[in-house]
């Protein structure tokens, strides 16, 4: 990497570091261009730094910056992150970086998590619900067309896309406006638990109606919202007919999610 690095006698001493703009003493960043020692971005949800590190940045457009807290003696684990990238990038003469500003890595200890890292640890912990909310006034809605499915055991796979589709003018015409539950299970073979139109005109009538979408005041959350495990088992057995719906639907990608994952 070539980094111009600027002799301004900055020495960066072994330890107790801090923002130079505020009193964060962790999350901070060494800006490998002119030593200065800032903290990290804010995150979503106010843990993190203040910013002052990438404000630095878009001030005097000095790049790239590691994180102290990932460097050990292993220095190729450490973080080196570019702004202009937006992204972590390799430093190989980190050591050398390092030791322009009078920094012995050896003996320091990791206390930060690197950026891949964290991007692993919030792919398989994250909780998605507040993120989508956040910084919004949410009000539940209710009515026709906006019936919530229980998520019971492992069946959200199949509740998004049912709520998706059943959405769309040609599942809502098929399902609920030309079909009624009765004439569906006229037709049904002798099982009609294992018949996908019977169950699919089922959870159609379910959700669309309305009828179950109520206040929660005056109802249980389960009584809000229909379940959508006979269908699942109705999709499972009925490979053909997903066939057919994959030929009739003009958004094949979209039904192929639906049954991704099927029993
Ligand atoms: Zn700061």
């Amino acid at each position: 990497m070539s980094l111009p690095q600027i002799d301004n006698g900055v020495v960066i001493p072994p330890s107790r570091w801090k923002c130079a703009r505020c009193d964060k003493k962790d999350k901070l960043r060494l800006n490998l261009t002119d030593g200065m020692i800032l903290c990290g971005q804010k995150n979503w949800d106010g843990t993190g730094g203040n910013n002052h590190a990438i404000e630095h940045y878009k001030e005097t457009s000095c790049p790239p910056a590691v994180k102290l807290g990932t460097i050990t003696a292993d220095l190729e684990a450490a973080d080196v992150f570019s702004y202009p990238e937006d992204d972590s990038v390799v430093d190989p003469l980190l050591a050398l970086h390092l030791a322009f500003f009078g920094i012995d890595f050896s003996p320091l200890q990791k206390t930060e998590m690197t950026t891949a890292e964290r991007e692993l640890d919030q792919n398989t912990n994250h909780d998605w619900n507040p993120i989508q909310v956040s910084g919004q006034d949410v009000e539940p809605i209710f009515g026709p067309g906006y019936t919530g499915l229980v998520n019971l055991g492992n069946n959200c796979y199949m509740a998004a896309p049912m709520q998706v589709v059943f959405s769309t003018r040609s599942f809502n015409s098929r399902y609920y406006i030309n079909q009624s539950s009765k004439m569906a299970f006229e037709m049904a073979p002798a099982d009609p638990t294992a018949d996908l139109n019977t169950q699919l005109t089922k959870l159609a009538h379910g959700m669309l109606p309305g009828k179950q979408s109520v206040p929660a005041l005056e109802n249980d959350d389960k009584a809000n919202a229909r379940t959508t495990l006979v269908a699942r088992k109705g999709v499972g057995k009925a490979n053909s007919a997903i066939k057919q719906i994959l030929q009739m639907n003009t958004n094949g990608s979209l039904a192929s999610a639906i049954f991704t994952g099927c029993p």
